[in-house]
């Protein structure tokens, strides 16, 4: 069988492994970092995640779903911070059937069970603190560096252990080293990244006392405030993981709050009812890292029949439809259908991967970034939860004709770019019903009243 070398193994390197690996493949997967097992966790990226029916999806072809889920907590709608202490929160279902939730998992709980996964197949190999500095596109060779490993000598003198595969694999994430390879071996490689003026901050709000949870275990909280907000996911253990979304620079922005007294005075303003949540607020804000968040489009996702890219190294997005993961899982399934269908022709079989992706992650690239607008503004409005409510109902009236985008991407697996294109045509449609039934109306008032214009 041939040899897989995979580069990378985060959520979707441990989970492609366990796929090539239930083919048979021979797979030899490098991580730069140490074994999370060994407590190390996943850092720079978030602590908990929202999987839906994607991932989910991903999961059970391996049969490692229920494992999964047992350690998940469901999130059955979004539940809204009005800015003034006073006023309770709003629950929003994410949709007319309780029984469709997105759930909030810890990424190092799913990043240990992908990787569990794929060590119980005896052809595939993890090797951590192996990181990897370059691809030799044509031979399908990686060089990676691993502290204390013995290894040959390159020209830099730097040792050199060089992981030889039919294919190689780069699921090493947005800043991938193998996409770097392939913008400097492949002619006209293209590559466009762009960052939001925002980054993110991680803070926490513990459990409480008792052991419970401080605030609805079961929802998404969002503290919308316009321009930028704050969300928090449920953690098993009772706590939240809150996220902070905020602008990079500006008057009000992470750049022109530093100092302890202007951090609390800004939460105090903005999320009053979350500030006696979070005893370790100014601690936690000096701390811990602020985040960037890129978009990263790149084509090809492959050359020849020797390199591929997978998940966030093909196409990173940013987080607000809590799709990056879920679509870096659904691109392992499809990659393993396209390795199934073209067994003998690998190139044929990543280049069907690649036409049956990349508008896909074209299209998921552009709503992440509209709904960041939505959360951090809209959610908080009347119109918004109007429209939500109008969403259901329609739902309900046309079964299976009409599904609300947020159902579309969540809770179904109708690729993304389609799913984008009903839903224009679907709001074409309803708003063009609206005004056709708000004319009639008009005109039958008007008639109504005015019995002479019929003369
Ligand atoms: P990663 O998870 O980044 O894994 C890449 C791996 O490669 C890492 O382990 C890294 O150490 C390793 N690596 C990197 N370079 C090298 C190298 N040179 N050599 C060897 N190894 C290397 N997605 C969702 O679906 N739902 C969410 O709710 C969600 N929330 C998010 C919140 C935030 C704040 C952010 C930033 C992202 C969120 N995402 C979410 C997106 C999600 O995190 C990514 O889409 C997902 O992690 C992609 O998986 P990946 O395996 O492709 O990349």
């Amino acid at each position: 069988m041939p040899k897989f070398v995979l580069i990378g193994s985060g959520l979707a390197g441990g989970l492609l492994a366990a796929y090539l690996g239930r083919r048979g493949y021979d797979v030899d997967l490098y991580e730069r970092r140490s074994d999370p097992r060994e407590g190390n966790l996943v850092g720079g990226r978030s602590i908990n995640l929202a999987l839906s029916t994607r991932g989910i999806h991903a999961l059970e072809q391996l049969g490692i779903a229920d494992e999964v889920l047992k350690h998940a907590i469901p999130m059955r709608g979004r539940m809204i911070h009005p800015a003034e202490a006073a006023q309770p929160p709003i629950f929003i279902p994410y949709d007319r059937d309780p029984n469709k939730y997105i759930n909030s998992i810890g990424r190092a709980t799913l990043n240990t069970t992908v990787i569990e996964a794929a060590q119980r197949y005896p052809n595939v190999r993890v090797h951590f603190n192996h990181q990897c500095t370059g691809v030799d596109l044509d031979s399908a060779i990686a060089d990676l560096i691993a502290p204390g490993v013995e290894a040959a000598v390159s020209a830099a003198n730097q040792p050199v252990i060089r992981a030889r595969g039919d294919a190689v694999i780069g699921v090493d994430g947005a800043f991938s080293a193998v996409r770097q390879s392939m913008q400097k071996r492949i002619k006209g490689f293209e590559y466009d990244e762009s960052y939001l003026p925002h980054g993110y901050k991680e803070l926490t709000i513990p459990p409480a006392p008792d052991g419970g949870s401080q605030m609805e275990k079961e929802a998404l909280h969002i503290w919308p405030r316009k321009s930028f907000m704050m969300i928090a996911l449920p953690n098993p253990d009772g706590s939240f993981t809150c996220t902070l979304f905020w602008e990079f620079e500006g008057p009000r922005s992470f750049a022109t709050t530093k100092a302890d007294e202007d951090i609390q005075r800004f939460f105090e303003e903005e999320f009053p009812d979350a500030v006696p949540l979070m005893p370790k607020l100014l601690e936690e804000f000096r701390n811990n890292p602020t985040g960037s968040l890129v978009t990263i489009r790149c084509a090809p996702w492959y050359y020849k029949d020797k390199v591929a890219l997978v998940g966030d190294a093909a196409h990173a997005v940013v987080p607000f439809y809590g799709q990056g993961m879920n679509a870096a899982f659904e691109d392992c399934v499809v990659l393993d259908e396209c390795l199934a269908a073209f067994p003998q022709d690998r190139q044929r079989a990543f280049a069907g991967y690649f036409d049956r992706r990349k508008d896909n992650a074209d299209a998921l690239a552009d709503l992440a970034v509209e709904n960041f607008v939505e959360m951090r503004d809209k959610t908080a409005s009347k119109v918004f939860r109007t429209k939500k409510k109008l969403d259901h109902l329609l739902e309900g009236l046309l079964p299976g004709i009409y599904l609300p985008l947020y159902a579309m991407v969540t809770f179904s697996r109708i690729p993304y770019a389609e799913a984008a294109r009903r839903a224009r045509r679907q709001d074409r449609i309803v708003y063009a019903t609206l005004i056709a039934a708000l004319a009639i109306l008009i005109l039958a008032i008007s008639v109504e009243l005015f019995p002479f214009i019929n003369r």
